[in-house]
């Protein structure tokens, strides 16, 4: 049963999901999450988006099994074109990529956000990227989450439309996240720490170009930063 079997990365999705809601999940894969999500009774609807034709065959052998198959529609589509005005969708979830290819999704899917109110993400790396998009394209972070799951870290971010603005702090850390400062938030950047030193120590005898002055300034202000976080 998949209601016994989903990862604690895509519960804390699932979690941020409103009751009643019309989720596309994007990049659904086997279609855990909208499965999940029927299968708890939290919601009544869902798309399940996939680009891949082997993952989108997984998704809807996953919905036919589940006898999910009235309720998730699997489309083979590019991000958020797999959602259709007639779907009344009001959340878009993705998950379990890079924050770059989450933003790039909905950059170029912008003209499917008119009706979505909530959009949650789960960035395996780069969340950054994803704060910054939020800030240029008219969205704000409601909530964080940080969880460690078999060794590895995850943030869950909850959006919803209005405007925002953070500091190279907030877009890096988390607005929410480095005001909680738990203890996987601070295992996070201490492990951050270690690998942008390795970077610095990769790079210390390269030739003196613009691009490795201009990293080595970028890792150490990074570090400079995290560090003062880290010590309050
Ligand atoms: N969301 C699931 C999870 O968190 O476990 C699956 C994550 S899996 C690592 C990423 C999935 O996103 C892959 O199945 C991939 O084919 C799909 N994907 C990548 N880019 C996509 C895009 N532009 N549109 C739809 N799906 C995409």
């Amino acid at each position: 049963m998949i209601t016994e079997r989903l990862s604690n990365r895509l519960k804390a999705v699932a979690s941020f999901v409103g009751e009643g809601a019309v989720v596309a999940d994007i990049g659904s894969d086997h279609a855990y999450l909208p499965c999940y999500l029927l299968k708890t009774g939290k919601i009544n609807r869902a798309i399940a988006g996939e680009v891949a034709n082997g993952p989108y065959d997984s998704a809807m052998k996953n919905v036919l099994k589940e006898g999910l198959s009235d309720s998730i529609t699997v489309r083979l589509a590019d991000g958020l074109f797999a959602i259709k005005e007639t779907d009344l969708v009001d959340t878009i979830t993705i998950a379990g990529m890079g924050g770059t290819l989450i933003a790039s999704i909905l950059e170029n899917g912008k003209t499917q956000l008119d009706s979505i109110t909530r959009i949650i993400v789960q960035p395996n790396i780069q969340s950054s990227v994803i704060r910054k998009w939020a800030v240029f394209n008219g969205w704000k972070i409601v909530s964080e989450q940080i969880l460690k799951e078999d060794d590895k870290i995850y943030e869950v971010l909850t959006m919803e439309k209005g405007l925002s603005s953070y500091d190279e702090t907030e877009i890096l850390l988390g607005p929410f996240l480095c005001l909680e400062k738990s203890v996987v938030f601070r295992e996070k950047w201490e492990r951050e720490i270690v690998e942008w030193h390795r970077v610095l120590l990769s790079i210390e005898d390269a030739e003196e170009t613009d691009l490795v002055r201009k990293k080595k300034k970028q890792v150490k202000s990074q570090i400079e930063l995290v560090r003062k976080v880290l010590a309050t």
